[in-house]
């Protein structure tokens, strides 16, 4: 393992082409925060001229966006190794062992994540979030937890797993079969995209199977350096699916896509023995929602056409990580949406999973130009095929003053059919 990260390390030729994609390296200005910068912290830490203790800081202070991977000349997967130090060094800044725990035992277990998100439904609904936030207690919360609180959205007492059944008949002749990856945050925040999403696959001649026991796809253990969690979950979601018998598997999340296309990859530093190569048969079947809508099915059955703006902001893990930049797009065309670019839609917006919670000030400031670009276009409507944009984004327009609805395009597409 040493000896292979040694060797991808130093692929690396100082070139600095990297530096110039960074969103965190245009905020903080200095070169140790740069890709290229912990390129070389990594190298200084594998030949022990760098102490871990330093580096764990600096480690997480990345979006794991793929921006600098996606220009890097040389070949260097940046993210990964960023990611592969996190594993090394084994420790969590801010969270510590509490958020271990946490994606061990509880990310990893479908009924106690709904158990949560209800009690997180009751602490809304009970208006304990706001008489809170006004003490300013929640401050006594790690990281940055109790400032990025705020974000989330107002829950539904009913996940999306709770509202949906396990088989959804096509309408018509059916055309496929396919398993719906009902991610963890489509499930608990935003039910009404799953709704959506089924819809229109079964207006669409798609028989949708929603296995009950699916599990996380894992890239929050990925994120945290946690390979083996993260390689027990594939072997669960393999099995799953296998047992499902889908033709296609559809994902709603840009960050489950990107996950499960790469879920025959086994992760540097993972010793768990998996079918691996089964995995990269299953990999194949993945697709990002509007992809198999417009690439697979043909989105020619609307009902209605849409009018007015939108703007696409591009998931980094669906454009970098799958390439799924054009299809959402002629998707929203195809609605009848006037598509109006904003400036660097492709550029993170700063969510990247829980960014936030540690490096709220940091993230806001990715966020507001992301938003600057957003009230540039005037559309009313800011479309982006990410749980986590959404929230981010969300959160953006109305810290900012954009008057702007954010939404993901299943849920346009199920307007017009
Ligand atoms: S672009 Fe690649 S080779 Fe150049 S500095 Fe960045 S990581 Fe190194
Ligand atoms: S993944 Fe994104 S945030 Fe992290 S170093 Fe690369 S460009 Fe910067």
């Amino acid at each position: 393992m040493e000896k292979e990260l040694r060797r991808l390390l130093n692929k690396c030729v100082r070139c600095g082409t990297c530096r110039s994609e960074c969103p965190i390296l245009a905020e903080v200005g200095f070169e140790g925060a740069s890709p290229r910068g912990l390129i070389f912290l990594l190298q200084g830490l594998l030949s022990g001229q760098v102490a871990a203790k330093k580096m764990a800081d600096r480690v997480y202070n990345c979006l794991l966006c793929d921006a600098c991977t996606a220009v890097c000349p040389s070949g260097v997967e940046i993210t990964n190794l960023i990611r592969t130090s996190r594993m090394e060094l084994g420790r969590i800044p801010a969270f510590g062992p509490l958020l271990k725990l946490a994606l061990n035992m509880f990310l990893t277990r479908p009924t106690l994540v709904a158990a949560g998100s209800r009690l997180l439904w009751a602490y809304q609904r009970s208006g304990l979030d706001r008489a809170l936030r006004n003490t300013g207690i929640l401050r006594i919360l790690p990281g940055d937890l109790g400032r990025a609180e705020h974000m989330l959205p107002p829950l539904s007492i009913r996940t999306a797993r709770g509202m949906l059944p396990e088989l959804i008949p096509a309408v018509g002749k059916r055309r496929y079969r396919v398993g719906y990856f009902l991610g963890c945050a489509t499930n608990l925040l935003y039910p009404q995209v799953a709704q959506a999403l089924v819809r229109v696959l079964a207006a669409n001649g798609c028989e949708v199977v929603i296995p009950k026991e699916m599990r996380c796809c894992g890239i929050p253990h990925l994120t945290y350096g946690l390979v083996d969690t993260y390689a027990e979950l594939v072997q669960s979601n393999l099995q799953v699916f296998k047992e499902a018998k889908v033709d296609a598997i559809i994902s709603d999340c840009a960050s489950c896509t990107a996950t499960l296309s790469q879920m025959g990859k086994q992760p540097l530093g993972c010793n768990a023995d998996l079918p691996w190569d089964e995995a990269a048969k299953m990999a194949k079947k993945v697709w990002d929602f509007s992809a198999f809508l417009v690439d697979e099915l043909g989105p020619n059955r609307i009902k209605r056409d849409l009018a007015g703006k939108v703007t696409y902001h591009d998931p980094c893990h669906l454009a970098r990580g799958v390439h799924v930049t054009r299809q959402p797009r002629h998707l929203l065309g195809k609605l009848g949406l006037e598509l109006v670019e904003m400036p660097n839609a492709d550029v993170c917006c700063g969510a990247a999973g829980t960014f936030a919670l540690a490096h709220y000030d940091l993230s806001m400031a990715i966020l507001k130009k992301k938003i600057d670009g957003v009230g540039r276009t005037g559309a009313p409507l800011v479309a982006t095929s990410c749980p986590a944009c959404i929230m981010q984004l969300t959160a953006g327009v109305k810290a900012y003053g954009v008057p702007a609805k954010v939404i993901h395009p299943a849920e346009l597409a199920a307007q017009a059919y």
